[in-house]
């Protein structure tokens, strides 16, 4: 048995953003090539701090899904893994057995030989003819300063396309250091130029930013006036959101897992944990804001206030994914990073298989059914905040300034939606939702979105609207 987990950043604003990560997880789980394929995320849930603890078996493969190595796949990935490593990842990967797991991390997708085919799939998208004799290929990456990481992915790609002898010229420009795109009409000589975004996904930047740089107008725009004679630019979607980097993952997690070991097993808490799901749901009951009721077989999922409407009154959904996407967001259309927040929209069911039924309850509350069976064993282990506030590095450290009053003041802002119960704040929780107590969800740590609330208040020291 063997768990892949794809880790993304995600977004406390932005609900689009973990989105990449859900395309390419449900690609993956398509393949059938590994038993499970879990997400991750810093900035959702499962948290780094969670994910592991969510996954089924005893051999667990973690890609960073980001697109160049850097602060967080060297430093804030790792450190909330517990992997114990910090700085640049070896080719190889880093292994380490955690909690009876092995785990390998890999290198980020972005860095792998493989992405040089998939720009090469996005250039022939736009300009299926591409030819040796007239055709340019600008590899276009961010760029910065900081972090001198980013661009060495570009140049190594542009390198590699420059080998194959496919184009006239290939070039390595940046939006935020030198060679600046804004230069292409001097630097580039060919009649037809393809650019090629090495972007993770479409946002800000491959929509305004680069088009205004380069002086586009959609996917193909003429220049009759260029130092070097009229020449036509073709625009492509940047190389993150292509389907072939499905490939380029697994090729990651092959290697890792290449350098020896075999297949793991089930591991054994977590399949207890699932076990007394389970049992709850095979006799019907509440799982936070949830309904859960067996039918001969199958399992509905609905807000427990949507209790008896009628089905033809409700959205259905039939796959995990439909659940996790009908509950995405808030009533008014916000969304939850925060996924324990009682602010479950009403209005839709789920029917789902046994098969299914993890899934679905992990999209919906994730991490929640191992966390609360691990709080009634005794054996989660509770975070205080000062821990969780000296960890934080970049922009977070000014959290660990924080006094515990203002940390009191946020919590009682951010955590009093929250069904979770403060344990890293000394909060008792007797009994958990798997006791009967619907709304009981331990929460074992500040999570990411506390952190980022608490940075805000120093910050703007804006007083919280409990204070
Ligand atoms: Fe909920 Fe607060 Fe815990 Fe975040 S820190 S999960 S808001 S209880």
């Amino acid at each position: 048995m063997r768990s892949l987990v794809l880790i993304g950043h995600g977004s406390h604003l932005n609900s689009e953003s973990a989105s990449a990560v859900f395309r390419y997880a449900e690609l993956l789980r398509e393949r059938g090539l590994y038993d499970e394929v879990i997400e991750g995320y810093w900035k959702e849930e499962p948290a780094l701090r969670q994910v592991l603890r969510t996954t089924a078996s005893t051999d667990v493969t973690v890609i960073p899904m980001f697109i160049s190595e850097g602060y967080f796949t060297e430093t804030v990935i790792p450190r909330e893994l517990g992997l114990g490593h910090q700085g640049p990842v070896p080719p190889e990967g880093v292994a380490r057995v955690l909690g009876g797991r092995t785990v390998r991390y890999t290198l980020p997708f972005g860095v792998h030989p493989g992405m040089a085919d998939v720009i090469l799939a996005r250039a022939r998208e736009v300009l299926p003819d591409a030819a040796p004799e007239d055709t340019a290929l600008i590899v276009l990456g961010h760029g910065t300063t900081r972090n001198e990481n980013s661009h060495k992915v570009i140049y190594s790609n542009a390198d590699r396309l420059r080998e194959s002898g496919l184009f006239a010229e290939v070039h390595a420009l940046f939006l935020d250091e030198d060679p600046r795109v804004g230069t292409w009409p001097d630097l580039v000589r060919s009649r037809r130029v393809v650019v090629v975004p090495f972007f993770a996904s479409e946002g800000w930047h491959t929509l305004e930013t680069i088009p205004e740089d380069m002086g586009l107008r959609g996917e193909v725009t003429e220049f009759p006036d260029n130092p070097h004679g009229p020449q036509t630019v073709f625009y492509a979607r940047p190389v993150g959101t292509h389907p072939a980097v499905a490939n380029v993952v697994l090729s990651l997690a092959e290697e890792a897992r290449s350098a020896g070991g075999r297949d793991g097993d089930v591991d054994r808490t977590h399949d207890a944990a699932w076990q007394a799901m389970m049992a709850l749901a095979r006799r019907g009951g509440r799982i936070g804001e949830v309904l859960l009721t067996p039918h001969s077989g199958v399992y509905e999922l609905r807000h427990a206030l949507d209790e008896g409407m009628g089905g033809a009154e409700l959205q259905t959904v039939v796959t995990p994914e439909g659940l996790r996407d009908v509950t995405r967001r808030d009533a008014a259309g916000e969304h939850r990073p925060v996924r324990t927040y009682r602010t479950l929209p009403r209005g839709w069911r789920a029917v789902l298989s046994e098969a299914e039924l993890r899934r679905g309850v992990h999209f919906l509350y994730p991490a929640v059914v191992e966390e609360s069976y691990a709080h009634s064993c005794h054996s989660l282990r509770h975070t205080p905040w000062p821990t969780t506030a000296r960890r934080q590095t970049g922009i977070y450290t000014r959290v660990q300034r924080a006094t515990h009053d203002q940390v009191e003041r946020v919590a009682r802002t951010v955590c009093s939606p929250c069904l979770r119960t403060r344990l890293w704040a000394g909060e008792k929780l007797p009994r958990t939702f798997l006791d009967g107590v619907p709304g009981a969800f331990p929460c074992a740590e500040a999570c990411t979105y506390f952190v980022a609330e608490v940075r805000e208040t120093l910050i703007s020291k804006r007083p919280t609207t409990a204070s």
